[in-house]
């Protein structure tokens, strides 16, 4: 056959020039950014030493500020000073059923403007605000072009938000490497991908309190791969809700009546310094005006007890949904700032019974997540267990007839490098026509092709002696390089394609249905294609050796033998399998008993000193 399976996975043999990638965790209260130094992700600072940034951006008529600076205007300024701006993300108008303080423009089935001092402004546009500030910080302190970003999203984040997420990094200039799902990157933290050895499913649960949201997620991670089994939460709980709660109980203890706008403000902060204090302390005292109070870290945990039990009432529900109990989960993630406090990790350990991981600081978790995939993605660490992606349908090359190779197959974790070795098809071919295609069908005519691309100068052989090696090779972006090399003679040629360039989601659904639907048909198709080109390969090749030979062509034998090869050459006009597999056996009867006369025709003239070569290589290519 012309086909030579030599296929060896393995990854990218490009030596690449000094490639860095960022990790963002582009949050509903906080952002931030990390990156991958000396084998180590870490977090990078402000100038002012702080990890995160909030994600609050400030407006005034003449300047744009971001982050802490920001938060200082939340209480004169709330209409010009946007939190949460996650919340309305890929959000239409009439999405946005939440209480807010600003000022919305646009149609009900828009995403809508915030109408501010410097006029009208996106969630896009304010998300790339944030987006730009981080960026800035990263080139600050990494002091080198960054190649790409991951940035993190929600595992329950639909095409609109995540387009919207997409667009917003593209407007802060960075090169979005791939957005990624906020469980898998804590779970990519804590490095719960790198047992890939282990063959059977494990399954993971990530608990996320932030600030003012909460999410679970079931991931599933089996064969290199994650899949989220189910993912849920509540978009108004977390953190501000334990900082209300606490606050209530200080009002109802220290009977305070209606507060001023400034009071509110003032005790909210309390508050929340008396939380955080409390993840350290067993103990804290809480100072208002002329009140006192002593929080204890049990009271606070029963103080809090109606956000607790109603995070575990969701966890219940998701772990419901992804069909799993609690038995099933291998290990459970803390991730969010809300984690920190002793009376959610203890609350988590009762119902999971099980120590959750919490030894990554768990509001930087995702983050670091993300640095670590955009370092992989960026090409820094070939050790090939980053595989997150999969390519959604087969990647392959036509060969005679019109037939389909498969040389990548659909579900193949990205990134990916397969080899493959293709040979010549008739004597002295000089050139070969590369053409790439992708689907499920096996012949080219139902699959989608990608480009084709020529392999000149390949030296003249017989059919079947060149090798042409054939490299297809997906990169973590989904880009995919086709290159071939004739192995004797090193001429080289390649192509880059985007596989899913132009391609929508119906078009890759459709495919695939295709692939599915005609397998029976295809089957028989190709069946029939091979039968055709390897008839029409050897009556060319007998064709050849007759003129060669000079064959008496008067003699019985070679009469009878020409007679076989016409009537090959008629079936192979149509398309009845059986017609041409008798032509071709028949034919077969009439060219091995001239083969064997020539043979020893050939052995005799040997033995007088004449060579063999061509009539044996003749022989071989019959196999
Ligand atoms: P998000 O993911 O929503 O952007 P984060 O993960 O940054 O939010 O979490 C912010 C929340 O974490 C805030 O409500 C903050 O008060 C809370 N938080 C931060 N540190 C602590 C701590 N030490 N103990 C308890 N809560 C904390
Ligand atoms: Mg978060």
């Amino acid at each position: 056959m012309a086909l030579l399976q030599i296929a060896e996975p393995g990854q990218s043999a490009n030596p690449h020039e000094h490639r860095i990638g960022i990790g963002i965790d582009l949050g509903t209260t906080n952002s931030l950014v990390a990156t991958v130094r000396s084998a180590q992700p870490v977090v990078l600072a402000d100038d002012a030493g702080h990890n995160l940034l909030p994600s609050v951006v400030h407006y005034a008529e003449d300047k744009t500020i971001v982050g802490y600076a920001a938060k200082d205007y939340l209480e004169s300024h709330p209409e010009n000073t946007i939190v949460s701006v996650k919340r309305f993300m890929g959000r239409s108008k009439a999405d946005i059923r939440f209480q807010h303080p600003y000022t919305l423009h646009g149609n009900d089935n828009q995403m809508p403007s915030f109408a501010t001092a410097q006029g009208d402004k996106t969630p896009v546009e304010i998300s790339a605000q944030i987006l730009a500030v981080l960026k800035q910080r990263a080139l600050q302190s990494i002091e080198h072009d960054i190649t790409g970003a991951v940035i993190t999203v929600p595992a329950y984040f639909d095409e609109a938000q995540r387009q919207a997420t997409r667009d917003a990094a593209q407007l802060a200039g960075l090169n979005v490497l791939r957005l990624l799902n906020e469980p898998t990157a804590a779970a990519v933290a804590y490095g719960l991908d790198e047992n890939s050895a282990i063959t059977e499913q494990q399954n993971f649960a990530i608990y996320d309190l932030g600030g003012g949201t909460f999410d679970i997620s079931i991931l599933k991670f089996s064969q290199g791969v994650f899949e989220v089994l189910a993912t849920g939460g509540h978009t108004a709980l977390g953190g501000d809700d334990i900082d209300r709660l606490l606050l209530k109980h200080l009002k109802q203890q220290w009977q305070l009546g209606d507060l001023s706008n400034h009071q509110h403000a003032v005790l909210l902060q309390l508050t929340k310094q008396a939380k955080e204090q409390l993840t350290d302390a067993e103990q804290t005292d809480i100072v208002f005006e002329n009140h006192q109070y002593n929080l204890s870290r049990a009271h606070f945990a029963t103080i809090i007890q109606a956000v607790t039990e109603r995070t575990l009432q969701v966890s219940a529900r998701v772990l419901r949904d992804a069909k799993l109990s609690i038995t099933d989960i291998d290990a459970v993630i803390l991730v969010g700032g809300s984690t920190r406090s002793p009376a959610i990790q203890n609350a988590v350990q009762d119902y999971f019974k099980k120590q959750p991981l919490c030894s990554i600081n768990p509001d930087e978790v995702v983050a670091l997540g993300a640095a670590i995939t955009a370092n992989q993605l960026v090409g820094n660490q070939n050790d090939g267990h980053l595989l997150l992606d999969v390519t959604p349908l087969s990647l392959g090359l036509e060969t005679m007839g019109g037939l389909v190779e498969r040389i990548i197959s659909r579900n193949t974790a990205i990134p990916i490098t397969r080899r493959q070795e293709f040979t010549t098809y008739q004597d002295g071919q000089s050139a070969m026509l590369i053409h790439v295609v992708q689907g499920e069908r096996d012949l080219v005519e139902h699959c989608r092709s990608l480009g084709r691309f020529e392999l000149r100068g390949i030296p003249p052989m017989v059919a079947g002696a060149a090798r042409i090696e054939v490299t297809f090779q997906v990169d973590a972006d989904g880009l995919l390089n086709v290159s071939a090399r004739e192995t004797t003679s090193d001429v080289q040629a390649h192509i880059n394609i985007k596989p899913s360039y132009g391609l929508s989601d119906a078009d890759t659904e459709r495919l695939l249905l295709e692939g599915f639907e005609f397998a029976e048909q295809d089957k028989h198709a190709r069946h029939l294609q091979e039968v055709k080109v390897e008839a029409q390969r050897e009556l060319e090749a007998l064709r050849q050796v007759l003129a060669k030979e000079q064959v008496d062509l008067l003699a019985d034998d070679s009469q009878a033998l020409q007679h076989a090869m016409q009537a090959l050459s008629q079936t192979l006009q149509g398309d009845d399998l059986t017609a041409i597999e008798n032509a071709v056996q028949d034919l077969k009867i009439h060219s091995d008993e001239l083969a064997a006369k020539r043979m020893n025709h050939h052995i005799n003239q040997a033995l007088k000193g004449t060579k063999v070569d061509d009539w044996a290589s003749f022989s071989q290519n019959k196999e």
